[in-house]
């Protein structure tokens, strides 16, 4: 791809605005009236592993054509009434919507009522990045790699089409389900209190889910590491928890065990990581000079660093 055709790409200008400001996202789709067919947890797991292994969307560009982008998912499910989603309106932000209030949502699209609390749940999934792109960003020391920069692009659109997809085929099977994120109100943006946040958290909800807990740098530390795209539907199923929840939200971190890490933080070109946290708000503001880079040496439009999320102890397995 030339310069000229990265430069106007719609790809990742589109990604871009869709992830930070909620727009064009897709609709949701008709939902087939009558009788669901056999649609439970087992048919949500193989609907992910099956797209994961067989969407031609699992795949970098250019230079790295033949490479797919994840491995395996990782699956969790939580029940729509768990009481940790309230607890987010206090830990997050009052914002940050309940899957209730996602369903809420998605019924009055569809004009039809709000299925009771007990028949909804979350389906939430890690999709971990392929070794050769962990390690390709783990050389470097100041920018995010080729690899990774792809990565974080056209992982982000095969989230979306992965979510989109499934949301679809649910509609199909007379199943409602929405995503947080594909909300007209989604915005991330700095929200007096907490700073920089949005009314969906795949990676909370991953948390919730039991797939891991966070890191210093705010990643979600997973049995695969930190180094993947978190994604979440709710469904208007009653889903049961397949995975048991860490009790400390720090609970995988070396440092919070030790008190002997923070490699995330020598990682940071720019010191955004200190022993109290993440400073989201320096960070963000030099993952965005990334983008020309991006555009002139690696040919995509986005935004991407990802330094503290490779080359420490916990970028693709729980430290020990
Ligand atoms: S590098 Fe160490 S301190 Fe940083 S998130 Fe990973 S385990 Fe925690
Ligand atoms: S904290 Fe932000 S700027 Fe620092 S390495 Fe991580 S992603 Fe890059």
């Amino acid at each position: 791809m030339s310069l000229f055709d990265a430069m106007f790409d719609p790809r990742g200008w589109k990604s871009m605005v869709s992830e930070t400001l909620g727009r064009g996202s897709p609709k949701l789709p008709e939902l087939k009236k009558g009788l669901s067919r056999e649609i439970n947890q087992t048919w949500l797991e193989d609907f992910i592993f099956d797209f994961v292994r067989n969407d031609s969307g699992n795949r970098l560009e250019q230079a790295f054509s033949s490479e797919p982008i994840y491995q395996a998912p990782l699956i969790g499910f939580v029940r729509g009434t768990d009481p940790l989603f309230q607890e987010y309106k206090k830990i997050i932000g009052p914002f940050h919507h309940t899957p209730l209030e996602v369903m809420a949502w998605a019924s009055e699209v569809q004009g039809i009522a709000a299925p009771s609390p007990e028949q909804i749940g979350v389906v939430s999934f890690i999709l971990p990045l392929s070794d050769a792109i962990a390690k390709d960003n783990a050389r470097e020391t100041e920018w995010g790699s080729a690899r990774w920069g792809q990565a974080r692009l056209f992982g982000e659109i095969f989230m979306r089409k992965l979510m989109q997809t499934m949301i679809i085929q649910l509609a199909k099977g007379a199943v409602l389900a929405a995503a947080g994120d594909f909300m007209p109100d989604f915005r991330k943006k700095k929200y007096p209190g907490p700073g920089w946040a949005s009314p969906w958290s795949h990676r909370h909800i991953a948390f919730a889910a039991g797939l891991g807990s966070f890191g210093m740098h705010d990643a979600l530390i997973t049995e695969k590491g930190d180094a993947h795209r978190c994604g979440s539907i709710v469904v208007a199923l009653p889903l049961t928890p397949n995975r048991t929840r860490l009790l400390h939200y720090r609970h995988n971190c070396k440092q919070h065990r030790t008190g002997d890490c923070l490699v995330c933080a020598k990682r940071c070109p720019i010191n955004a990581i200190t022993e109290k946290g993440h400073n989201k708000d320096a960070c963000s503001k030099y993952v965005m000079k990334s983008i020309p880079r991006n555009i002139f040496r690696n040919n995509v439009v986005i935004y991407s660093c990802g330094l503290c999320m490779t080359g420490t102890p916990c970028a693709q397995k729980i430290p020990v």
